[in-house]
């Protein structure tokens, strides 16, 4: 049974027109290039009951601190998003990506938020964090093999982990090395 049908948690996508000549152009045109720079076109992944990212990382502007939910996060999310300062939130928000929206054929819906409890971002690098209460989610299948599988075939800049407080690169065999 694969991780979406095991947790019974569908992640939301809005059907419009795929675009994969756009997308596989996009990332064989930023090839190499960092992280950001790869944003893609509208994907139609929607984020739903998802609000890992106002939970999981540091927020400069807001001083944020990890694995802390922020305190402008609506108690009940709408149809417009759980952010209450949506229009004003800081640049650090305003800029952020989401690896699980912008990626998809890379990070399939097992890797929604909620279902794998992981959060896929990045500035330069991609960076996985783990919830805290899942420290080992990167190492479970199926996603250990596909995180592998993405360092191997190079197709992102080098890919950081950040669980339990450590934060360290994946190596193509499968070490690791604490970023420094
Ligand atoms: S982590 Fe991704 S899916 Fe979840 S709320 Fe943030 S942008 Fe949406
Ligand atoms: S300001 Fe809004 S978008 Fe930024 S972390 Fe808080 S709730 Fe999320």
């Amino acid at each position: 049974m694969n991780a979406v049908a095991r947790t019974g948690v569908k992640p939301k996508v809005r059907r419009r027109p795929p675009r994969p000549h756009l997308l596989s152009e996009l990332q064989s045109r930023n090839a190499g290039r960092t992280f950001l720079a790869m944003k893609t076109a509208f994907t139609g992944r929607e984020c739903g009951e998802c609000h890992a990212c106002c939970v999981l990382p540091y927020i400069r502007g807001l001083r944020k601190a990890r694995n802390t939910p922020c305190k402008h996060l609506k108690s009940k999310p709408s149809s417009k998003g759980c952010c209450s300062i949506y229009e004003d939130r800081p640049p650090t928000c305003h800029m952020f990506e989401c690896g699980w929206k912008i990626f998809p054929d890379l990070f399939d819906d097992s890797w929604y938020p909620p279902i794998s409890h992981m959060l896929i971002s990045g500035g330069l690098f991609p960076l996985v964090t783990c919830e805290p209460q899942h420290p080992d989610a990167w190492r479970a299948e199926p996603y250990y093999s596909q995180l592998l599988q993405i360092v191997r075939s190079e197709r992102l800049p080098p890919m950081m982990i950040r669980t339990g407080g450590r934060t360290f690169w994946l190596n193509a065999d499968g070490t690791t090395e604490p970023v420094k």
